[in-house]
């Protein structure tokens, strides 16, 4: 067996074991393969292996993968930074959108998203740390955000997605997924309907398991180190 796919069986028993020590079912954990810097050959390697969903970040290389890869069926999340001018585009070549941050970009997708397609699944980017250059809104502004998107028909609020300030130390990790777990059971608790965590990468999974993650995001524990990435 290859090296990706023997990592790929680690971090799904990995997931498993973390969701078990939180009492929770596994089957509630989806693993996001962070697919970025890495080309079309080694999503393939993993797909056949049985991983059917993909991370990518940057437009122009997720779709030249996508070309690439149009023989399988994947199903492909944009979790990088969205700018005005790619929403046309990521609108309508990603089923889910995790890094919905302002009413702007929201409202851009919904235009975009074809009629032909479902609605597109998006998810709002909370910030929790402390550092203002961050992205990402506060609870008080996650709440005003959710309730524009719920009124727009080509989008599809699933939850909250948060990237919190990486540390080694398991304890903090753990703190900074529950401020995000706050907010999220915050909206449930306004009306909001919301049944995602898309929260935890290569380094936090387990303390974002143990916070509730239903989505964790991992790319490098999958696919190794990224000698370079190529904004696009
Ligand atoms: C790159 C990236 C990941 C994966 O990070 P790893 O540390 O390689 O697991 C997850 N989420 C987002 C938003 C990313 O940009």
């Amino acid at each position: 067996m290859d090296t990706i796919t023997q990592r790929w069986q680690a971090i799904k028993a990995s997931i498993q074991a973390a969701a078990q020590d939180a009492g929770r079912n596994p089957e509630q954990v989806t693993l996001l393969a962070v697919s970025k810097a890495h080309p079309a050959s080694a999503i393939r390697q993993v797909w056949h292996a049985g991983q059917h969903q993909f991370g990518e970040n940057y437009l122009q290389e997720a779709l030249a993968k996508q070309l690439e890869l149009q023989d399988l069926a994947i199903e492909w999340h944009f979790i990088g930074p969205l700018q005005s001018n790619k929403t046309q585009q990521i609108a309508n070549h990603f089923s889910w959108v995790h890094g919905v941050d302002r009413l702007k970009i929201a409202e851009r997708l919904n235009a975009a998203r074809s009629d032909t397609l479902p609605p597109l699944q998006v998810c709002i980017q909370v910030n929790v740390s402390k550092e203002d250059s961050k992205s990402g809104v506060n609870a008080e502004e996650a709440l005003k955000l959710a309730t524009s998107i719920n009124g727009m028909p080509k989008l599809q609020l699933r939850g909250l997605m948060a990237i919190p300030a990486p540390t080694p130390d398991h304890a903090e990790q753990q703190a900074q997924f529950h401020q995000v777990r706050l907010i999220y059971d915050h909206l449930i608790q306004q009306g909001i309907a919301l049944d995602t965590l898309s929260i935890g990468m290569s380094e936090d999974f387990p303390a974002a398991i143990a916070e509730g993650a239903t989505i964790v995001r991992v790319g490098s524990a999958i696919f190794g180190p990224r000698h370079s990435h190529n904004p696009a």
